[in-house]
């Protein structure tokens, strides 16, 4: 991949890892602000509820967070863009569309395939 591919996916990584960062505190505040008032039975129910929602969207965003901090270092190694089944370069296109990606098309749809024949 060229200097200026990189450079390009190191800036939409940094700056949608930090958006995330950003997001999480919300969250982290949201979850302590819902703390309060909880006198009230129903209150504390929808609380509850409220609090088991914002935990799940932090842990996919958590998830999220982990692959960006991968390919960010993949990056620095001069290894992104590199399939990690087969070791073939990752296209252009593909990873505009998913810059998390390690996986080559080819690879992605075959994993995919072999999960579907595992459930059968
Ligand atoms: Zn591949």
């Amino acid at each position: 991949m060229e200097d200026k591919d990189l450079e390009f996916f190191r800036h939409l990584l940094t700056q949608w890892m930090e958006k995330l960062l950003d997001h999480a505190d919300d969250t982290v505040e949201g979850l302590l602000d819902s703390r309060e008032n909880l006198a009230d039975p129903l209150d504390r129910v929808s609380a509850e509820s409220d609090r088991a929602w914002a935990l799940r969207i932090r842990d996919r965003e958590s998830m999220l967070i982990k692959k960006i901090r991968n390919s960010l270092e993949a990056i620095e190694c001069e290894e992104y863009g590199i399939c990690e089944d087969c070791g073939e370069e990752i296209s252009i296109e593909r990873l505009k569309a998913r810059p998390v990606t390690s996986l080559c098309i080819r690879c992605k749809t075959k994993r995919e395939s072999i999960e579907l024949l595992n459930k059968v």
